[in-house]
Formats: C-alpha cells, sequence, structure tokens
C-alpha cells in the first residue's frame, strides 16, 4: 500500500519571516495527520532551510531541498551537496524539476548525476519528468516521459529506486492555471508504473509513489489523487498559502 504524499514547491519564493509562518501554519494544521495519513513534504529556497526544519520540529513534515550538486564537496561555488542538505535537517530533494530543465538548461545526464548522488548521500529524491505542450499535441508525451525515467534512473539500483518518487509533471500545466484532466492524468501515471516494471519489477514498481504535479488545488486534489495510480501530488503555487495546501493535503485520503 503507497502512502500519499503531498509536497509544496515554493520555488523562489517567501522570505525568512514568511517561510516560518507558513511551515508553523502547515505543522500545526496537520498535527494529526502527517506522517500517518499521508506523507507531508515543504520545499522551501535553500536560504530558508534551517528556519522551515525548525518551524516544523517535533512534527512528521519533512523537509527538502529544491535542487542539488552531485559532487561531494569542493570548488563548485553556488551549489549545494546532498550533504549539507542532510546537515541542515533536509530528507527530500527535487531532481529534474522541470524549470530546472528548460529555465536552467538542466539535461537527462545532469538530473541522473544529481539523483544518484542524492540516494547515495541518504536524501530521498523525487524525479521530476513531464512533456511540453508541442510534445503532448505531437503525441510524444510517452516517449519524453520515458526517455527521462530511463535517463534519470540510469544506473539506479532496484534496491536504490525504492528510495525514488516520480513526479510526472506536464510543463503545460505547471503555473499556468491549466490542470491535467484525472483521465490524462491517470493514462501517464499508469504508463509510468509500467515503465518501471519494465525497468525493474511489477513489485518494485508498485511499490514507488507517483506524484500529480501541475495547478494542483484543493479544489482538484482529491479527484486526482482518487486515481489508481496517482499517489500524491507535487504543488507549486497553491502551497504558498497554507490553507489552500492543507485542503490539499487532506485531499489526499
Ligand atoms: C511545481 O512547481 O512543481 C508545480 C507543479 O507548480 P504549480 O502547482 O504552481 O503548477
Amino acid at each position: 500500500m503507497r502512502k500519499p504524499f503531498a509536497a509544496g514547491n515554493w520555488k523562489m519564493n517567501t522570505d525568512s519571516k514568511s517561510s516560518v509562518e507558513l511551515a508553523g501554519a502547515i505543522k500545526e494544521g496537520a498535527a494529526d495527520i502527517a506522517g500517518n495519513q499521508v506523507d507531508v513534504a515543504l520545499i522551501p529556497p535553500f536560504v530558508y532551510i534551517p528556519g522551515v526544519v525548525s518551524a516544523v520540529g517535533g512534527s512528521q513534515v519533512a523537509v527538502g531541498g529544491q535542487d542539488v550538486y552531485f559532487e561531494k564537496e569542493g570548488a563548485f561555488t553556488g551549489e549545494i551537496s546532498p550533504a549539507m542538505l542532510k546537515d541542515v535537517g533536509c530528507s527530500y530533494v527535487l531532481c529534474g524539476h522541470s524549470e530546472r530543465r528548460h529555465v536552467l538548461g538542466e539535461s537527462d545526464e545532469i538530473v541522473n548525476k544529481k539523483l544518484k548522488a542524492s540516494i547515495t548521500g541518504g536524501l530521498l529524491p523525487i524525479l521530476c519528468v513531464g512533456e511540453k505542450i508541442e510534445q503532448r499535441e505531437a503525441e510524444q508525451t510517452e516517449q519524453v516521459v520515458k526517455q527521462q525515467l530511463v535517463k534519470g534512473l540510469e544506473g539506479v539500483s532496484e534496491d536504490m529506486a525504492e528510495a525514488v518518487t516520480i513526479a510526472y509533471e506536464p510543463v503545460w500545466a505547471i503555473g499556468t492555471g491549466l490542470t491535467a484532466t484525472k483521465e490524462q492524468a491517470q493514462e501517464v501515471h499508469a504508463f509510468i508504473r509500467s515503465e518501471l516494471a519494465a525497468i525493474y519489477s511489477q513489485e518494485t514498481a508498485e511499490n514507488i509513489r507517483i506524484q500529480y504535479g501541475g495547478s494542483v488545488k484543493a479544489a482538484n486534489a482529491a479527484e486526482l489523487m482518487g486515481q489508481k495510480d496517482i499517489d500524491g501530488v507535487l504543488v507549486g503555487g497553491a502551497s504558498l498559502k497554507a490553507d489552500e495546501f492543507m485542503g490539499i493535503i487532506k485531499g489526499a485520503f
């Protein structure tokens, strides 16, 4: 049985005060459910991670990084290692978010290195995959998602794969207010699970959680998560409002 998993990606938003307030409100709202009925993670900007970690302290609300570098340490100005994220209290990390792929030019090879370094470093990566609108219109969704999955998971053993969550995030639905219908999302999620079974085994594929992301809000979270292969949500904009994010979390069960 896969436990639902709701994660809030704050992107480049909040400040030192509002990040702590938002984290505190989620801690309070999710006190009885986080870790029991649903896993919850907050993914703030790097600089606000320590404040958020202390704001959720004593609860089951987890914290993650939005990105990570694949080297352990050294002369990599501006980068953050898996060990650094662990050191400040993160358990999750996003790998290959579409904004990193399409705005910052990250390749599948880089995403794969980051994913492997994260697992080796004791973090739980969320591997983001998804097609652009022109790829969907050209009926290339499965081809694109398959390539991102296969390349992203290259060299990741079956044992290691159990640490991974996949997030299916159609690029055309991220931050646009457009959401995939539950049928569109379920179709791709089922495809992802069949690809995971082909790469690993049916058993491992059944254990890996697949989140949906793309303009999720309280009003559509429950019907998306009601689909057989949708095990949770990765939320951007709507995770910046405590009430809205709590509504989403409650849609998971
Ligand atoms: C995201 O940042 O992963 C995301 C899905 O954003 P939004 O919910 O704003 O579309």
